[in-house]
């Protein structure tokens, strides 16, 4: 009875044993193909960074923005650093200015304002006088 019992035993674990092996078979052929898959999608996603940047002829991705020319900021004031609500917004990058490349920037927004500024200033100490 003890002998009957073992063998049964040993036939159950070899049986278990093989049902194992076929789902970590099978479990290593999804791992295989999910990893094919995500190199093919990495491979077509590279690929459409590369025809972005190609289309906006940007040649070194700005750092800030990868390229995209925007970035999202903590306040409504964004580029501009006036005060602003508190609710975070996309606008125009203020290390390229938009063009999204490292090394041609975009007309400085920060800069022209200010300049605007001091002109609006002026024309109105013109008027006063
Ligand atoms: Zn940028």
């Amino acid at each position: 009875m003890a002998e009957w019992g073992e063998i049964k035993r040993h036939e159950i674990t070899n049986k278990l044993l093989e049902r194992i092996a076929k789902s970590l078979e099978k479990l290593v052929e999804t791992m295989e193909i999910k990893g094919e898959l995500q190199e093919k999608i990495k491979k077509l996603e590279d690929g459409r960074y590369e025809q972005f940047l190609f289309w906006r002829n940007i040649s070194e991705p700005c750092e800030e923005c990868d390229g995209s020319g925007t970035k999202t900021y903590g306040s409504t004031s964004t580029w501009s650093k006036r005060p602003g609500g508190q609710i975070i917004t996309t606008d125009i990058c203020d290390k390229c200015w938009g063009t999204g490349d490292k090394f041609r920037k975009g007309t400085n927004l920060r800069k022209l304002n200010m300049q605007i500024k001091e002109l609006e200033k002026r024309i109105k100490e013109l008027e006063e006088k």
